[in-house]
C-alpha cells in the first residue's frame, strides 16, 4: 500500500487494528473520529461508518468495510483470532466491545507513535509552514502591543486570530495566555485578569498545516522588570540556547534535558523548572520523542521537538521560551525564528 504501511508491517506479530485517529490518518490519510484499520500481511482493511465512506472510498491501497456507526460492535462481530490493539488510545468501553466478541485482543504500545516520531520531508515540510504562520503572527503581535489593560483571554483570542490571518487551519491547541502572578503556573488556563505594568506574560501558541502541529513560547516584558525576573530570562534563555544544541542524533531525552537543566540548576533556579525540557510535535502537539529526566527515548535524525525551559517564580511571575526543532545530523533546526531577546511591549 505505502511506505508507512510497509514499515508497520515489518514490525508486526499478529495483524494490527489501529483506532487512534492520528495513527488511522498517518497511515492512510483518512481524518476520521470513527475509523479503524486492520493491517495484515497482505492487505489492509479500512473500517468506517457512512459518514466518511465517501472519502474513504478514494484512498488507495486499502480496502473499504462501511460498518455501522457502533464501529466497534461491528468490529466484534467481523473480526476474530489473534489481533494487536492500541492499548494506550482505546478505551475500556471498546475494548470490553471487542473481547466480547471472537478475537483474542493483545495489547500493544506505541508501534504507529514510533513510526510517526521520524518525520519524512513532506510533514517536515507542512510543519514548517505552521510554524512559519506562527512567526508571523508572534510578530505582528509583538508590533501590535497594547497588553496593558487587556485580559489574558482577550489576548489569547486576538493569537488566535493572527494564526487564522496567517492561514493556519486551526490552533494546534488552545492558545496559552498567562501573565502576572499566574505566569508562574506552567500550565495556567486564560482568565479574565488584567495585564499590568512591569510583570511578565507568557504566549504559547501554534496552528497547524495539513494537521501537523507548530509550537512556540515566547515571554513578553511589560515595561521594565524586577531584578530576579531578569535575571531568571537570562538565564532561561541561556538554558534553552543550550537544550537546543544537546537536540542531535543519538542524543537521548535525559541527556537533552540535562543540558539544559544543568544550567538552570547552577544558577539557582532548579526548583523553579518542574516540568520536562520538551516533546516531539507532528500531527499531535504532544507525542514521541520526549525530552524529560524520565524519558527513555533517543533522538534520530527527522525528529521534530520542543526545546522549552521555564523559572516560575511563585506569586512573582515566570518565564518560558519554547523553540520547535528539526533533528538533523549537523546543527539543528529552529523553525521558530521569531526573537528570544526580552522584548518590552505595553
Ligand atoms: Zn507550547
Ligand atoms: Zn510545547
Amino acid at each position: 500500500m505505502n511506505e508507512r504501511v510497509d514499515r508497520l508491517r515489518a514490525g508486526l506479530e499478529e495483524p494490527l487494528l489501529v483506532s487512534d485517529p492520528a495513527n488511522v490518518r498517518y497511515l492512510c490519510g483518512l481524518v476520521s473520529s470513527n475509523a479503524a484499520l486492520l493491517v495484515e500481511p497482505e492487505r489492509v482493511q479500512l473500517f468506517t461508518d457512512s459518514r466518511y465512506a465517501e472519502t474513504a472510498r478514494e484512498i488507495e491501497g486499502v480496502e473499504l468495510v462501511e460498518t455501522k456507526r457502533d464501529l466497534f460492535q461491528s468490529l466484534s462481530e467481523l473480526l476474530s483470532g489473534r489481533i494487536g490493539f492500541e492499548a494506550s488510545s482505546l478505551t475500556f468501553e471498546r475494548y470490553a466491545r471487542l473481547y466480547a466478541g471472537a478475537l483474542e485482543p493483545v495489547p500493544r504500545y506505541g508501534l504507529v507513535e514510533e513510526l510517526r516520531a521520524a518525520k519524512d520531508d513532506w510533514e517536515l515540510e507542512a510543519i514548517r509552514r505552521a510554524a512559519g504562520i506562527t512567526n508571523i503572527a508572534f510578530e505582528r503581535f509583538a508590533d501590535e502591543g497594547g497588553l496593558i489593560g487587556q485580559t489574558e483571554r482577550e489576548l489569547a483570542w486576538r493569537m488566535e486570530q493572527l494564526l487564522r490571518d496567517g492561514r493556519g487551519e486551526g490552533t494546534a491547541f488552545p492558545v496559552s495566555v498567562a501573565a502576572g502572578p499566574n505566569a508562574a503556573k506552567p500550565h495556567s488556563v486564560p482568565g479574565n485578569s488584567q495585564v499590568g505594568r512591569g510583570e511578565t506574560v507568557i504566549v504559547d501558541a501554534g496552528c497547524t498545516i495539513e494537521g501537523y502541529c507548530s509550537d512556540c513560547t515566547r515571554t513578553f516584558a511589560t515595561g521594565p522588570l524586577p531584578d530576579d525576573l531578569k535575571r531568571a530570562y537570562e538565564v532561561c534563555l541561556d538554558a534553552q540556547l543550550a537544550g537546543v544544541a544537546a537536540a542531535r542524533p543519538g542524543a537521548s531525552g535525559p541527556g537533552v534535558d540535562a543540558a539544559a537543566r544543568d544550567r538552570i540548576e547552577a544558577a539557582g533556579f532548579g526548583e523553579a523548572f518542574g516540568h520536562g525540557l520538551g516533546h516531539g510535535v507532528g500531527l499531535m502537539v504532544h507525542e514521541a520523542p520526549r525530552l524529560a529526566r524520565e524519558s527513555r527515548d533517543t533522538l534520530a535524525a527527522g525528529n521534530v521537538v520542543t526545546v522549552e525551559p521555564g523559572i516560575y517564580l511563585s506569586g512573582i511571575g515566570g518565564i518560558r521560551i519554547e523553540d520547535l526543532v528539526v533533528v538533523r545530523d549537523g546543527e539543528p533546526e529552529v523553525l521558530t525564528s521569531f526573537t528570544k531577546d526580552l522584548l518590552e511591549v505595553d
